[in-house]
């Protein structure tokens, strides 16, 4: 179900747009929002209001919780179903984040990633977006959501934009704590640009040398690394926020001295923030993690020469938290 089916069917029973943003909004903000407002169902139209119980039931039913895997770090990994049974991962981060996914599978195949490996099985659509948002909150707090779970946000344009458009005017959500992950795509680019609400913009690099990222990332667009820093850094000018590029750190692949130099070139200067996390070893995939010593040095490194470089694990990355991991598990591909 996508956010605009929802509104065109509260359309449908007379819902002018304030009622239309009245039900989402009650929806996106969960029972915190019911302390001590108004009830909805004395301000909305009869037609609308006799629809609501049918339209709770199905909003409730978008995503349904399977299995929960808390981490030490204060993260909690679920895997949630689908309506139509297919299975995707949402993560409740430290400080108040949620972790979304966007697709049920992913083309662009990163080598270094479970979810890639089956390819895409289908678009997770605006309303199964925001429910794993809507979910995340009946557990606890919301303030940040981060679109860097399954799926490749630009592959999915459409109902990702809807779901941040909901999701940054009625949720409550500052729009700098919207995070649009991306390999980079042209098309991605012209959207965020025109968007009402402009979420920040992380930006998956990995490496600076155009040959290793395409062999790394094999169904990205090939994008030079320069020209996506120079999209990145016209982006975070209108945007008002610091790209974040994300680098998983891989040992023997992308840690050398060329590659820190490549770094330096492409990133000082730039209105941007290099979030370093070492790869987190997938038994069934050829990478290795590097000691966290040696990542934690490659990171000092960087910082004296001018890269605002952060390092941290991949969230509750001890509990198959690997990205796909456990829905590659509970569910083998399944096309359909
Ligand atoms: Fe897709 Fe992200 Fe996995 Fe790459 S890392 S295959 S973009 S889900």
């Amino acid at each position: 179900m996508r956010i605009s089916a929802i509104r065109a069917r509260l359309a449908a029973l007379g819902a002018l747009p304030l009622h239309q943003e009245r039900v989402l909004r009650d929806w996106v903000q969960g029972a915190a929002h019911e302390r001590g407002r108004r009830p909805a169902s004395d301000f909305l139209p009869k037609p609308v209001r006799a629809a609501l119980p049918a339209l709770d039931a199905e909003l409730a039913a978008l995503v349904r919780l399977v299995s929960r895997h808390p981490a030490a770090d204060g993260s909690e990994r679920l895997l949630l179903a689908l309506g139509d049974g297919q299975m995707v991962e949402t993560v409740l981060l430290p400080r108040d984040g949620v972790c979304v996914s966007s697709q049920v599978g992913c083309a662009v195949g990163c080598r270094f990633c479970m979810t890639g490996r089956d390819g895409l099985l289908r678009q997770v659509t605006s309303g199964e977006i925001v429910a794993q948002v809507v979910l995340a909150r009946a557990r606890r707090p919301v303030k940040k959501v981060v679109f860097m779970g399954m799926g490749e946000p630009s592959h999915n344009l459409d109902n990702v934009m809807e779901a941040i458009e909901l999701l940054g005017t009625e949720a409550g959500i500052a729009h700098k704590n919207l995070v649009f992950s991306t390999v980079g795509d042209l098309r991605a680019f012209e959207r965020l640009a025109e968007a009402r609400v402009r979420p920040a913009l992380a930006l998956s690099l990995h490496s600076t040398r155009a040959a290793l990222r395409a062999e790394l990332l094999p169904r990205a667009p090939q994008l030079e690394p320069r020209d996506l820093a120079e999209h990145g850094e016209r982006y975070a000018r209108l945007s008002g926020y610091p790209v974040q590029y994300q680098w998983t750190l891989l040992e023997g692949v992308n840690d050398g001295p060329e590659e820190l130099d490549g770094i330096v070139e492409l990133l000082r200067g730039k209105y941007a923030i290099l979030n370093m996390i070492p790869y987190n070893t997938v038994p069934e995939l050829a990478y290795r993690r590097p000691s966290w010593e040696r990542a934690r040095d490659i990171a000092a490194g960087l910082r004296a020469r001018g890269v605002l470089t952060t390092l941290r694990d991949s969230a509750g990355q001890e509990v198959d938290g690997g990205c796909g991991q456990l829905r590659a598990r509970a569910q083998p591909a399944r096309r359909i």
